[in-house]
C-alpha cells in the first residue's frame, strides 16, 4: 500500500469515524423523545404541552448533524488530501522491430547481406551465385528478395560455414542450389536426433580440408582447418578480394555467451583467427554484425592469445609443482572464479560468460577439444 493510499484511507476513516461519532451522540436525544412523548400525551395535556414530541421526528439528527459537523472538521480531509493519484500505467515496452536487412557492396559483384541479426556472403556472376549460410527460412526468403533485386540468376551455390542448426536452415528456398559443406557436417545430420525435426539441408558436395569453387571468374576458397565452433568449421575466404567469412568465431568487442561456448573448441578457435588474421584482409564478415572491419578480428585474436596465455600459465606450473599433467585438475574448480583479464572487462557479456570462457579454454588445452 503506498502513502496516498494509506493516508486516504486515513481520511476515510476520520470521516467514517467523525460520522459514526456524530451518529452515537445523536441517537440519546430522539432515543429520549419517545419516552418524554408518552409520558407527555398520557396526562392528556393539551397538546401546546406535548411540543417535546418535535424530537422524535428526524430533523433533530438533521440539525444535530450541523452542530456536530464543525468538530467533526475532519470531514474536510477528503478535499485536504487529494484522492489518490491512479499509479502510472507501466510503461509499454516499445514492441520489437527488426532492423531492415541491408546489402553491402564489398567489391565487384561481392556483397554482405546482414538481416535477421545473420550474415551472409554473396558473390554474383553472370551464370552462378554462391551465398553462405541462409539460416532459416524467413530469413532465407528475405535474402532471396534482396539478391533479386540485384541479379536475375537463382542462386546456384550455398556453402555452409558449419553444422550447426541455427545456421543451416533455410536452404530449400533455393531449391536450385548445390549445399557444400565440409564433411564433419553430414555426420553431426546424420547423428543427431534434432535432425528429425529441424530444418536440416541434404548436402550435395562435402569437402575435407580444401575446395575451391569458381563463380564466374571469381574464386572462392573454402578452408577447413580442425573444429573451432562445431567440427565442421570452414573459413570462406575470396583472395583477391581480400575477404575472409566466419561464423560463430568472434563478435567485435564481445565474448561469445556462455551458452554457446560448449561446442566451441577454445584451442581451435585461437588457431583458426590466428591463421587467417595473417591473410590480407580488407573485410572480415562475422555471423552475428553488421561490421566488417578486420580490426574486429585482430581484437579477439588478441583475446584468444591472452586468455590462452593465462589459462596455459596456470596449467603448467600446477601440473610442475604436482610433477604431472593430472595436477593442474584441480583448476576446474578454481581457475574459473579466480582468473581476470582486466583489459576485456568492458567487453560485452564479460560479466556473465569470462569464467566459462576460462573454464572452456582449460578443458580445450586438457583434453584437446
Ligand atoms: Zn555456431
Amino acid at each position: 500500500m503506498n502513502g496516498k493510499l494509506k493516508l486516504a484511507l486515513a481520511g476515510c476513516c476520520a470521516v467514517l469515524l467523525a460520522l459514526a461519532l456524530a451518529a452515537c451522540t445523536t441517537q440519546p436525544e430522539p432515543a429520549a423523545a419517545p419516552t418524554a412523548a408518552p409520558a407527555t400525551a398520557l396526562p392528556t395535556e393539551p397538546p401546546a404541552t406535548a411540543t417535546p414530541v418535535p424530537p422524535p421526528t428526524p430533523a433533530p439528527t438533521a440539525t444535530a448533524a450541523p452542530t456536530i459537523a464543525p468538530t467533526a472538521t475532519p470531514v474536510p480531509p477528503p478535499t485536504a488530501t487529494p484522492a489518490p493519484e491512479p499509479e502510472p500505467p507501466a510503461e509499454e515496452p516499445p514492441a520489437f522491430q527488426m532492423p531492415p536487412p541491408t546489402m553491402t557492396r564489398l567489391a565487384d559483384g561481392v556483397y554482405h547481406y546482414f538481416g535477421f541479426f545473420g550474415s551472409s556472403l554473396v558473390v554474383i556472376a553472370d551464370d552462378a551465385v554462391l551465398t553462405t549460410d541462409v539460416y532459416n527460412f524467413p530469413r532465407a526468403q528475405s535474402l532471396k528478395e534482396e539478391i533479386a533485386k540485384i541479379t536475375d540468376t537463382p542462386v546456384s551455390i550455398i556453402a555452409l560455414t558449419h553444422e550447426h542448426y541455427d545456421h543451416v536452415g533455410g536452404t530449400g528456398v533455393f531449391p536450385d542450389a548445390t549445399i557444400v559443406c565440409q564433411q564433419n557436417c553430414q555426420q553431426a545430420f546424420d547423428l543427431f536426433m534434432v535432425a528429425e525435426v529441424g530444418d536440416v539441408p541434404e548436402v550435395d558436395e562435402t569437402f575435407d580440408t580444401y575446395q575451391e569453387i569458381m563463380v564466374g571468374d571469381k574464386v572462392v576458397e573454402l578452408h577447413y582447418m580442425g573444429p573451432g565452433d562445431g567440427e565442421a568449421t570452414t573459413v570462406v575466404y575470396m583472395p583477391e578480394e581480400q575477404i575472409v567469412v566466419t561464423s560463430d568465431m568472434y563478435e567485435p568487442r564481445a565474448l561469445t555467451h556462455k551458452n554457446w561456448v560448449h561446442d566451441k573448441n577454445f584451442v581451435g578457435t585461437r588457431y583458426i583467427l590466428n591463421t587467417i588474421s595473417e591473410w590480407d584482409l580488407k573485410h572480415a564478415i562475422n555471423a552475428h554484425s553488421l561490421g566488417t572491419d578486420p580490426v574486429d578480428l585482430y581484437e579477439n585474436v588478441d583475446y584468444y592469445n591472452d586468455l590462452y596465455d593465462a589459462v596455459s600459465a596456470a596449467v603448467v606450473e600446477a601440473a610442475t609443482q604436482a610433477g604431472g599433467a593430472f595436477g593442474a585438475y584441480p583448476l576446474y574448480d578454481t581457475l574459473p572464479q579466480t582468473l581476470e583479464l582486466e583489459q576485456y572487462q568492458d567487453w560485452t557479456n564479460y560479466d556473465t560468460s569470462f569464467p566459462s570462457h576460462v573454464e572452456r579454454m582449460l578443458l580445450s588445452i586438457y583434453h584437446g577439444d
